[in-house]
């Protein structure tokens, strides 16, 4: 089985660029592989209301609003360079020591991969 690779990883800047959210930029907060889905931060969030629960053991649980980012379709999302500053599409380039780099289309520099 061969996995998909994103050119999107965690701890990368993106720029929404469709949806509800378009043109909103924030870091990537965890990447799903398989569904070629990513995690951005302040982006598609999503609220979910959570009742005051007490259990039999007498805990009580606070209830309230949770705020989280739902999950948006990387097709959605491009990178943005930190060179240039613009969103960009990049391209895989074999380093002499034989890692793999994503090269930005736009200034050509290597893009860091943070974490
Ligand atoms: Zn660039």
């Amino acid at each position: 089985m061969t996995q998909k690779k994103l050119n999107i990883r965690t701890g990368d800047t993106v720029k929404v660029i469709s949806g509800n959210y378009s043109g909103a930029t924030g870091q990537v907060l965890r990447t799903i592989l398989t569904k070629g889905l990513v995690v951005v931060q302040d982006v598609n969030m999503r609220k979910h209301h959570q009742r005051p629960t007490s259990s039999s053991q007498g805990e009580i649980k606070e209830g309230g609003i949770l705020t989280y980012e739902a999950p948006i379709q990387v097709s959605n999302v491009m990178l943005i360079c930190p060179h240039c500053d613009e969103p960009t599409r990049t391209t895989r380039r074999h380093d002499l020591d034989g890692t793999i780099e994503r090269i930005c289309k736009r200034c050509d520099n290597p893009v860091p991969t943070v974490g």
